[in-house]
C-alpha cells in the first residue's frame, strides 16, 4: 500500500501488518463513526456497515512509542490530536491521503505491545474490537462519538422501518448523543402545533396537545441551538397562530428543513390505538427528513410504529423546503398518553427528534 512504502522510505520499520477482515465492497460514504479506548485497554470502533478496514502496527524507536493505526474509507471531518493518559500518549485522527481517515494510537515510549497478539476483530456488521496486548499498563477511558448504535448510519435515514415491525432495543439519549454538524451552517423552522385558543387534541387525563408539543419543540430548539443550528419557532408560547402565517414564516426564513410537531387523537373509547406517525408531502428530501426523525424516535422510546407516510397537511404542503410533520403519539391511547404526560419521556422524545434532524442535516449538507 502507498502509505506503507512511504513510511518505509522514511526509514521506519513496519514490524507487522494486522489482520484484514470483512471482505465487503467499500462504500463511498463509509467512515469511522465512533471510537473508544476503555479502561481495560480495548479499542472499540463503530463504522458504517460492511466496510474494509486495514490495521497496522509500527514498533517504537525509543523516542516515540509503538503505534497502531487503522485506515477507514472516507475523509475525516477535521484532522485532530487528542492527548492520552497512562499507556496511551496520543490519539490522532488524520487524512494520510484524500478519501482516507486514519486513526492512530501512539503509546508511551516505555510501553511495549506484543505485536503477534494484536488483532482487529469484527464483532458486528458495524462494530470492531482490538485489544492492546501490553502487560502492566494503565488505560484510561477516552474516545469520540457514540459507540452504541445511537443514530442511524449514513445510509439509513432514507429507509423507513416497516410499519408493525417489532420494537428495536431502546436507548437512553443525552446531549452527548447529538451528532456533530458544521456550526452556523444550518437553519431549521420548528412548528409546535396549535396553541392559544386552539388546544389541539385533548386526551386521557386532560393532557392538551398544545402543551405537549410546545414543551417538546422548545427542547428540540435548545438542542439544535447547542449544536450551532439557527432555529426559528412558529410560536414561542401559548399563543394562537393560524396555519398560513406558519407556512409564510417558514418560507420567509428559508430554512434547510421545516418540522411540525403534533400529537394524535382518536375517540376516547379507543385507548388501544397508539403509535408514532410521521408525514411528508411529495418530496424525496421531505421523506428523508421524516424517516430520519421517525427512526430516531423509534430507536429511543417504546412506540408502536405506524409508519412514515405521505399526507396533505397544510404546513407541509404549503412550505417550499423539505418538510415533515410528526405525530408523537395518541393522547387518547392508553400507552402513549401516559408517556406523553411524563416529562422524562418528553425529554427523550426531544433528544430523539434533534438527533433525527441533525443526522438529516449532516447528510444533506
Ligand atoms: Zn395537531
Amino acid at each position: 500500500m502507498p502509505e506503507r512504502s512511504r513510511l518505509a522510505a522514511a526509514g521506519l520499520t513496519i514490524s507487522a501488518a494486522l489482520l484484514l477482515l470483512a471482505a465487503q465492497p467499500v462504500k463511498a460514504f463509509s467512515r469511522l463513526a465512533a471510537w473508544r479506548i476503555n479502561g481495560e485497554g480495548v479499542l472499540e470502533l463503530r463504522t458504517s456497515p460492511n466496510i474494509n478496514l486495514d490495521a497496522f502496527y509500527l514498533e517504537g524507536d525509543g523516542q516515540r512509542g509503538d503505534r497502531v493505526w487503522i485506515d477507514f474509507p472516507g475523509s475525516p471531518q477535521r484532522p485532530r490530536k487528542i492527548r492520552g493518559r497512562g499507556a496511551v500518549r496520543e490519539v490522532r485522527v488524520g487524512m494520510p491521503v484524500r478519501g482516507v481517515t486514519r486513526l492512530v494510537i501512539e503509546f508511551q515510549p516505555d510501553t511495549q505491545l506484543d505485536a503477534k497478539a494484536l488483532s482487529l476483530v469484527g464483532v458486528d456488521w458495524d462494530s470492531w474490537r482490538l485489544r492492546f496486548p501490553v502487560e502492566e499498563a494503565r488505560f484510561f477511558p477516552m474516545g469520540e462519538g457514540v459507540l452504541e448504535r445511537e443514530f442511524p448510519g449514513p445510509l439509513s435515514p432514507g429507509t423507513a422501518v416497516a410499519p408493525g415491525q417489532a420494537r428495536r432495543p431502546l436507548r437512553t439519549l443525552t446531549t452527548a448523543s447529538l451528532p456533530w454538524v458544521r456550526r452556523g451552517a444550518f437553519r431549521i423552522v420548528l412548528d409546535p402545533g396549535h396553541g392559544g385558543r386552539d388546544p389541539g387534541a385533548i386526551g386521557i387525563g386532560g393532557t392538551r396537545e398544545k402543551d405537549v408539543v410546545l414543551d417538546v419543540s422548545r427542547q428540540v430548539a435548545q438542542h439544535l441551538r447547542s449544536k450551532g443550528v439557527h432555529v426559528v419557532l412558529t410560536r414561542e408560547g401559548d399563543v394562537t397562530v393560524d396555519l398560513p402565517p406558519r407556512a409564510r414564516l417558514a418560507n420567509r426564513s428559508r430554512p434547510d428543513a421545516f418540522v411540525s410537531i403534533h400529537a394524535n387523537a382518536i375517540s376516547m373509547r379507543r385507548p388501544e390505538v397508539n403509535g408514532l406517525e410521521t408525514f411528508y408531502f411529495q418530496s424525496f428530501q421531505g421523506k428523508k427528513l421524516a424517516s430520519s426523525i421517525h427512526n430516531s424516535i423509534l430507536r429511543t422510546v417504546s412506540r408502536k410504529n405506524r409508519g412514515v407516510r405521505e399526507a396533505r397537511f397544510y404546513v407541509i404542503r404549503r412550505t417550499n423546503m423539505p418538510a415533515s410533520l410528526v405525530e408523537l403519539g395518541f393522547l387518547t391511547g392508553r400507552l402513549d398518553a401516559a408517556d406523553l404526560a411524563d416529562p422524562a419521556h418528553r425529554r427523550q422524545l426531544a433528544l430523539a427528534i434533534a438527533v433525527g434532524i441533525l443526522n438529516y442535516l449532516r447528510l444533506a449538507g
